[in-house]
């Protein structure tokens, strides 16, 4: 039975936040912002129809006070709440206390959360379905004895990974014997601290490898389909900063195949709403499943370039209990999108956090270039939150024109105040690894971090001299005047790739 929501609370802030206003307010459907006293002059506070302030800025005394967003849905009688990314979003008690109060939840139900939020849970709800698992054990191990049998006999490299791990934390990587105990007491120490739970699992680490993930999207009448897959690859941390869609290594076959897998994951926890399920891709383009995110991904604006989808809007359609308005056969991939993470970071440091003031603040424009951003120039990036500052991303006809639209982009972008991703990102955009679609995961310990520092940095330091001057035309490619010598790349990748 359907049932139409008439008032949307954003339980988040920031970009996401005004994300998700954009689509309700052209659905019709009123919007409440909440914010921090962190956030008071964030432009999500002033696009929502009702903002209410809900306490100081660490995020525990606010975005994830459970009990306090929900007093707020009540008072302001928002009938559905939704979570965007990172905070309350994969909190299964949090979807589950909105159902008790009568406030739909736009996400999938608690028991998915649950499931898909604890890794070894997951991997076994899985492996009923026939989906490739990274080979390695689906059971907590805390004896280290039992770690090197499994370890000996999977064979190094391995990785030791959180059970209830994320954002890349809790996960070591072993490349002999000798090193397991004290990486797993590390790991084991870490996963406490992080989540409260010290269990571990062991598993193959699998050398350069892409990361290619499958945006699914489910109703509550047993329809799921894929829409296809993005590569988000090239990260720092384990976690991403560049990603594409379509892959520029996939054949249609493999395509098919790798969207299969990711409905059948799906379909393992009887799933609904928008979900993204994440492979880890080796050279010889084996996929085996890494988990599965029960939300709306950062990256999700790639994939609604390619579809001509709004994601917001059909997340919204499932919520109201409405079937799925369109079906596999119906979907087509449009040209080429590439997204680009600008975070407030220092490249050149370790891309360690750089907070500070937006002194200028110019967002780039034309043909094919979208920004979410959730700042303006004056306001300063709050320490107490992800250092995100915008998602610069680029459609194209074509690989090629998506690439060259985002030089174009980042060339016109100008930020001062702050150290940024994006001299970081034109470093990506001229490097043949990239360019022919072969970069893995290592791109940055393999090509960035070796690269001769003076090199990059002056790439840098002209990338960001450009971009604090008002460009008022195209200026060429800044990067590409200075290239950077590398060592030749010798990849299976690159046979495959398509511009
Ligand atoms: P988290 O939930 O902390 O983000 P994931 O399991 O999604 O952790 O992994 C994050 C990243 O870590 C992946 O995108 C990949 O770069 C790397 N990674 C994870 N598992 C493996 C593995 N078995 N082999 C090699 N790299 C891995």
């Amino acid at each position: 039975m359907s049932k139409k929501i008439q008032k949307i609370l954003i339980a988040n802030r920031g970009e996401i936040a005004m994300r998700v206003i954009r689509s309700a307010r052209e659905l019709g459907i009123s919007t409440v912002a909440v914010y921090s006293e962190a956030d008071k002059l964030s432009p999500h506070v002033r696009a929502a129809d009702e903002a209410v302030c809900i306490g100081p800025p660490p995020s525990d005394q606010s975005y994830l006070d459970i009990d306090k967003i929900i007093d707020v849905c009540q008072r302001t009688e928002a009938d559905a709440v939704h979570p965007g990314y990172g905070f309350l979003s994969e909190n299964a008690l949090f979807a589950e206390k909105c159902k008790e109060a009568g406030i739909t939840f736009i996400g999938p139900d608690a028991k998915a959360i649950s499931i898909m939020g604890d890794k070894l849970a997951a991997k076994s709800t899985v492996s009923q379905y026939d989906v490739p698992m990274v080979p390695g054990v689906d059971h907590a191990v805390s004896d280290v004895g039992e770690a090197k049998k499994i370890a000996d006999k999977i064979g190094y490299p391995v990785l030791i990974k959180a059970s209830a791990g994320g954002g890349g934390k809790g996960m070591r990587v072993v490349e002999q014997g000798d090193d397991l105990a004290s990486q797993m007491e590390r790991a084991m120490s870490e996963a406490q601290s992080s989540f409260g739970n010290p269990a571990v699992f062991v598993e193959k680490y699998v050398s350069s490898p892409k990361h290619i993930e499958v945006q699914i999207m489910g109703d509550q009448h047993g329809n799921i389909v894929y829409l296809f897959e993005r590569d988000c690859s090239i990260q720092r941390r384990h976690q991403k900063v560049i990603e594409e869609a379509p892959s520029a290594i996939l054949t249609e076959a493999q395509r098919k195949q790798i969207g299969e897998a990711a409905v059948n994951v799906a379909k393992s926890c009887s799933y609904f709403g928008a979900g993204t399920v994440e492979f880890i891709v080796d050279q010889d383009l084996n996929f085996y499943f890494l988990e599965m995110n029960t939300r709306l991904q950062v990256e999700h604006p790639v994939t609604e370039e390619i579809t001509g989808l709004d994601l917001v809007k059909e997340q919204i359609n499932i919520a109201e209990g409405n079937p799925l308005s369109f079906k596999q056969e119906d979907l087509k991939i449009n040209g080429h999108s590439i997204e680009v993470r600008v975070y407030a970071e220092d490249p050149q440091n370790n891309f360690l956090p750089d907070i500070g003031k937006l002194q200028t603040y110019k967002a780039p424009l034309g043909p094919g270039v979208r920004l979410d951003d959730g700042f303006e120039q004056g306001m300063d990036i709050p320490i107490y939150y992800d250092p995100m500052i915008a998602k610069l991303i680029t459609h194209g006809a074509t690989r090629a024109e998506a690439i060259a639209r985002m030089q174009r982009a980042i060339d016109e972008y100008q930020i001062t105040g702050v150290k940024t991703t994006l001299p970081f990102c034109q470093y990506v955009f001229d490097h043949e690894v990239f360019l022919d679609g072969s970069y893995t995961t290592k791109f940055v310990e393999e090509h960035f971090s070796k690269a001769p520092t003076q090199e990059i940095s002056s790439d840098i330091e002209q990338v960001a001299a450009l971009s604090a001057f008002a460009l008022s035309e195209r200026v060429g490619n800044v990067a590409s005047a200075n290239t950077v010598t590398n060592q030749a790349v010798k990849s299976n990748w690159k046979k495959r790739a398509k511009y």
